[in-house]
């Protein structure tokens, strides 16, 4: 008799765990600043993303 799970994870909880796992794997160290970004996407940190600066365009993140 193999174990079976008592009850089924719930949407939410099955997303979270396969949202938490791309998180830390797709990590790369920023061309410009160093730090750590998600691949293909700008940097946070410096609004960087291809060789570019991204910030002067499309940088309206004000977050409170
Ligand atoms: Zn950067």
């Amino acid at each position: 008799m193999a174990g079976e799970p008592k009850r089924r994870h719930s949407k939410a909880r099955k997303r979270t765990r396969r949202a938490a796992i791309n998180l830390a794997v797709n990590l790369v160290d920023c061309k410009n600043c160093g730090k750590l970004t998600i691949p293909h996407t700008v940097c946070k940190n410096c609004g960087f993303y291809g060789g570019k600066s991204i910030t002067k365009e499309k940088v309206q993140v004000t977050r409170a």
